[in-house]
Order: C-alpha cells, then sequence, then structure tokens
C-alpha cells in the first residue's frame, strides 16, 4: 500500500471540524481589524525565498523544496508567506492607490525539517502583514490581535514575548559587541554557531542546543544598543502594550531568523506544546519591499503555525461537528424510493437527511441512525404507506410524534425546527 510522505499529514473529518472553526474564528478577527483575504500560488521562484529570507538561514541553507521545473527554471514550495505577499504587493502595485494594505492568508508552508511531533514537512500558518505604517502602534495592534485569537480560541498558558531589532543604524554597533562575546565562548558553541558568529552573529542567539543556551546566558542585549529612534519606539510598544492591558514579557533572546526584520519582534509561546514552544512569531520587516525591488515601504505581520493551534486549542471537534437532522428508516422497495426522493428534498432545504440503501432490517437501521447521531428518525414502511401516517422519533428524549405523509417535507420541518 502506498503511504503518505514522511513529515506530511492527513487531516480528518473529526479534526477538520476543529480546523474549520480555528478558520472562522480567525477570519472574523482578522475582517473586524480591517484586513483583507488575499490568496497567492504555493510555489514561487526560488531567488524570491533566498533574496526575501537571506542564504544563512535554516530554511534556505537546508529545508526548502526546490526543484527544476521541465523547462529548468528553479521552483520553490513556500517556507513561507511574507516573501510572497511582498512580491504580490509589488507585482501588482498595491500601494499606488494606497500604500497602506492589510492582508491576511491561510495557507500550507513547506519546509524539509526533522519531523516530530508539532513539526511537519507540510504544516499550515495563519498570516497577517500590514503594509506601509512606520508607527509601532501597528506592531501592538498585531499582538493584541494574537492575544485575542488565542484566547477566543481557548489556548491555556500563553504569554507574548517581544523584543526589538534596533535599526540598520544601531544594530551594526549591537552586532560587534555580541561577536566579541561570541569570540569568548566560541569552546562551547556548536558548529553552526560558529559559523554563524562570524556571518550573522544575531542567529547565534536563537540556537536551541542547551549548551549554546547557557554560554549564551551573559550575552550582551540589545536594549544596551538601541539609537534614541529605537529607543523611543520600544517604549511606546510597552506603554500602549499596558494602555491596552496585553501581559507580556521582553525578551533579548527573541531574534528573528530573517534578515528583513528590524524593530519590533514578538513570539507567542504557550507551555503546553513541550519543546515546540512558539505557535506564532512575526515583527517588522521595514526593508524587505525595497529589497525586493518595491518602493520605501514599512511593514509588519506575523504567522502563526495553525497545526500547533489545532493541538492547543480548548475547543473541542465534537461541537462542531454536523450530525444528521433526520434519518429516515426505509423498509421495503416502495419506500425506501420515496424516502430517497424525500432525502434529497430535505438536502436542499438545508435539512441534513440520510438512509440506508440496501434495505437493512430496522434493527440495524436504527442502530446505524445511533451511531450517526441523527436527531430525529423517520420510519417507513408498507403499513405507514397504506395509513398515509408514520411515526417520527425524537433520538434524544424518545418521544415519537405522527406525521402525515401527505405535504411530508413541511410536517417534518415543523417537528425539526420546533
Ligand atoms: P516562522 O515562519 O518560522 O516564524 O514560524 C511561525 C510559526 O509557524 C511557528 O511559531 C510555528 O508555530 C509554526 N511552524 C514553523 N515551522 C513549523 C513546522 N515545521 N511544523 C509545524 N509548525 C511550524
Amino acid at each position: 500500500m502506498i503511504q503518505l510522505i514522511r513529515g506530511f499529514k492527513d487531516i480528518l473529518p473529526g479534526e477538520v471540524e476543529l480546523w474549520q472553526q480555528i478558520e472562522k474564528v480567525a477570519r472574523q478577527l482578522f475582517d473586524d481589524f480591517g484586513f483583507k483575504e488575499i490568496r497567492i500560488p504555493i510555489m514561487e521562484r526560488t531567488e524570491l525565498f533566498k533574496r526575501s529570507i537571506g542564504e544563512d538561514t535554516d530554511i534556505v541553507e537546508k529545508e526548502m523544496y526546490t526543484f527544476p521545473d521541465r523547462k529548468g527554471d528553479l521552483i520553490t514550495l513556500r517556507p513561507e508567506a511574507t516573501a510572497s505577499i511582498v512580491r504580490a504587493y509589488i507585482q501588482h502595485k498595491l500601494f499606488a492607490k494606497d500604500p497602506v494594505q492589510k492582508f491576511y492568508l491561510l495557507g500550507p508552508m513547506f519546509r524539509r525539517e526533522r519531523p516530530q511531533k508539532g513539526r511537519y514537512r507540510q504544516f499550515y500558518q495563519i498570516d497577517a502583514e500590514i503594509f506601509g505604517v512606520a508607527s509601532p502602534l501597528v506592531d501592538v495592534q498585531l499582538i493584541l490581535m494574537l492575544v485575542t485569537l488565542f484566547n477566543r480560541l481557548q489556548v491555556p498558558d500563553i504569554s507574548a514575548h517581544i523584543n526589538t531589532l534596533g535599526c540598520p543604524k544601531c544594530r551594526p554597533g549591537f552586532k560587534s559587541a555580541l561577536q566579541a562575546m561570541l569570540m569568548t565562548v566560541s569552546d562551547n558553541l556548536c558548529s553552526n554557531c560558529i559559523r554563524r558568529r562570524d556571518r550573522n552573529p544575531l542567529r547565534v542567539l536563537d540556537c536551541k542546543v542547551p549548551a549554546c543556551r547557557q554560554a549564551l546566558k551573559d550575552a550582551p542585549s540589545i536594549l544596551d544598543h538601541l539609537c534614541s529612534e529605537c529607543q523611543a519606539d520600544f517604549t511606546e510598544v510597552r506603554n500602549s502594550l499596558d494602555k491596552l492591558k496585553v501581559p507580556y514579557v521582553i525578551d533579548k533572546r527573541l531574534v528573528r531568523g530573517l534578515d528583513y526584520y528590524a524593530r519590533t519582534t514578538f513570539e507567542i509561546q504557550t507551555g503546553s506544546l513541550g519543546a515546540q514552544s512558539a505557535v506564532a512569531g512575526g515583527g517588522r520587516y521595514d526593508g524587505l519591499v525595497k529589497e525586493l525591488g518595491g518602493p520605501q515601504i514599512p511593514a509588519t505581520g506575523f504567522a502563526i503555525g495553525f497545526d500547533r493551534l489545532a493541538e492547543i486549542s480548548g475547543l473541542q471537534t465534537s461541537d462542531y461537528e454536523r450530525k444528521p437532522d433526520i434519518y429516515l428508516a426505509a423498509l421495503g422497495e416502495k419506500s425506501q424510493s420515496l424516502a430517497f426522493e424525500w432525502i434529497c428534498q430535505l438536502g436542499l432545504a438545508g435539512i441534513g437527511a440520510e438512509m440506508d440503501f440496501s434495505d437493512k432490517s430496522l434493527k440495524s437501521q436504527m442502530k446505524r441512525a445511533d451511531r450517526l447521531g441523527a436527531s430525529y428518525v423517520l420510519i417507513l414502511g408498507d403499513k405507514e404507506l397504506d395509513e398515509g401516517k408514520a411515526l417520527v422519533r425524537n433520538m434524544a428524549t424518545k418521544e415519537q410524534t405522527s406525521v402525515s405523509l401527505n405535504n411530508i417535507l413541511e410536517n417534518l420541518k415543523k417537528v425539526i425546527y420546533r
């Protein structure tokens, strides 16, 4: 038997209802905050991700699904959404009318990571991006939206971690201080960190290897190196979060791995996910639109890990599963043929109706109605056809109502909607 690819997964009925509900709650929230949905291809030219995510990142170095198409052009299954959304924003000149645009996107992403619980090779994200606003207040709005979404989805034990990455003016000073410190602890760093120490020292702060984390205990903090503008910016973020009563912790290790981030950066972590504690992350990427060939337009955004969110949401799938409103237990050829007509009519009228097509015994049909969780059962046999009426049974209360077969659809609606 051919099995699915390692690191990929099926989302089956029984789980999918929860995903739909999460989507519904998220869409409502984004809609309320003025975000428009954007849908973009799942493949792009490899160059787009290389330029936007940065060559010196895990994603570009070893996780992208990249292959030549039949003409030899290199294409990549998107590992994240921001680069493609920026590409669309530039390509369609969406900034021409009004540079301020807010988008959200739901969809699959692909990274060839080592599969484990909470980490897949095809996973899903909910992204939101705001273009054209330099004020850190919109970063705060994004954090508020994240926290609100997690609360509405009853995710326990979440905390918002925030940091700033400074700007091209003050970050170099911090980088040098960090690099100098890293030289003193080189013996205790993993080989990845040694390589990054020279090329992209900020990324060393991100390393999850326990020995590296220990070695970096006393690493300098960017907060001590901020220029006055970045300092004012970060103070505004904190004051505004306080005003909105959004709790947060300042996390000096929070450096997004991507080169185009600047200033505010944030992550939502949860205690209920074990090793994969980040369920959403984001921040400001003021340099990316220009980097990809557009005008100098600031931007900020986040990505939520949908799979992880579904794992930790307190919502129950069973609350959102659609069960049949009525089951028609039809016995005999004539009843079966009538029942078929009726389930079609009921379906068209928005009433979920099921029947058995193989003329099984009443007992086995009742069992199936029960298994499906039908709210009502109508029993239809030769006797009922002769008498022109049938019994409708309420499966929860066991109460039975006699309905006339004349005008049956209207009569059933009356019972079901009573
Ligand atoms: P990133 O784009 O790396 O900032 O990731 C944003 C969010 O996507 C993370 O906080 C995770 O919740 C989720 N995520 C990233 N990679 C994976 C993966 N391989 N499997 C499942 N979720 C992921």
